[in-house]
């Protein structure tokens, strides 16, 4: 397999750039700064590309590899994929999807913990020496409080379980209701989000959820409503919910992702009924290596015209 080109879009682990160029002809796109020259110049030997939830295969990349067989993505969500182009030219995809499940669902109880009991404030009360000065403000209780999740999925019902750890009632909303589900459903997004006290964003960004949250939902989920989004940035229209934190018609928010990630709004930095996080949903040592080995396995089974493990397309 060492004469297959591989494309890696951009640096996404150190293991699996290795492991990649053990078996393949690696190439390092963001260390080719012409990117079209070297397309040009390569596009002839590339037959599978590796992106990420940053920097996945778009139409132009797609048309730009004629050779193209299989888009192998270290991530779950493909939004960074063009499926529907893909399908067009028989190229195939596979994603990583179950072996980060238990991670995702870990951070957003962590952010709901996080808003809910002020950590992030409390460890910079006490790192700042205001402790000496009094004790820290009351905050607010999680476990009881309703939990209300988009896209009861992999990860929504991970998410699920562990709040019913904590005695938190579930209810969710997706397309469809999900047949023998015990958590409440409601059939849309503003009526789950006036049903809770925690909303939970857990769905993959299309088309159709794009701007999920916007000010009617934020407005229903209200000034002592919480939102937590683990799923992608573009799911919340950003300065609807940077004005109502700002203004107190939301209660607080924790977010992993951002619409223009890694840029955040500055008008967040002051606020302290938020906690912001770098996308780390599935960034531990050890899924990080699963989500590797699924990449590597994905491709070693498609160039040795074996069935693909996790395939989507
Ligand atoms: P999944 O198993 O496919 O679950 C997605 C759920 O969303 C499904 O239950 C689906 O139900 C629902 N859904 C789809 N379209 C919807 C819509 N238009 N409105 C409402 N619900 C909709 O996916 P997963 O493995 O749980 O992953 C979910 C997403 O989490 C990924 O796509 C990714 O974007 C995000 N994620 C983020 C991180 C991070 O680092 N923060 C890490 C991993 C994943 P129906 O089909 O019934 O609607």
């Amino acid at each position: 397999m060492e004469s297959i080109g591989v494309l890696m879009t951009c640096p996404m682990s150190a293991y699996l750039e290795q492991e990649l160029d053990k078996r393949f002809k690696l190439f390092r796109f963001w260390q080719f700064p012409q990117r079209a020259q070297f397309l040009k110049e390569n596009c002839g030997s590339i037959r599978a590309v590796v992106g990420n939830a940053t920097v996945g295969a778009d139409a132009e990349l797609i048309d730009a590899l004629p050779k193209l067989e299989i888009v192998s993505s270290f991530s779950v969500g493909l939004d960074k994929v063009d499926l529907a182009k893909c399908k067009e030219k028989g190229v195939r995809v596979t994603n990583t999807p179950d072996v980060l499940t238990d991670d995702v669902a870990d951070l957003a109880i962590g952010l709901c913990l996080a808003v809910l009991r002020r950590i992030c404030e409390c460890d910079r009360y006490v790192r700042s020496g205001k402790w000496k000065k009094g004790d820290y403000k009351l905050t607010s209780k999680f476990s009881g409080k309703t939990v209300g999740i988009i896209g009861l999925g992999r990860i929504g019902t991970a998410i699920a379980k562990r709040a019913e750890a904590f005695n938190c009632p579930v209810c969710y909303y997706s397309r469809r209701e999900k047949p023998n589900c015990q958590y409440k459903y409601y059939p849309s997004v503003t009526e789950l989000a006036s049903n809770c006290n925690i909303l939970v964003v857990a769905c993959p960004l299309t088309e159709e959820t794009r701007h999920i949250i916007n000010r009617e939902v934020i407005d229903a989920l209200g000034p002592k409503g919480v939102l937590i989004n683990i799923g992608r940035g573009p799911h919340v229209d950003e300065p609807e919910l940077v004005s109502a934190l700002l203004e107190g018609r939301l209660g607080g928010a924790g977010l992993d992702v951002f619409e223009k990630e890694p840029e955040v709004p500055e008008e967040l930095f002051g606020l302290e009924n938020v906690v912001l996080l770098p996308h780390v949903g599935s960034g531990t040592v050890e899924t990080r290596q699963e989500m590797a080995d699924l990449v590597i396995g994905n491709l070693e089974a498609y160039f040795l015209s074996k069935p693909l493990l996790t395939p989507v397309v």
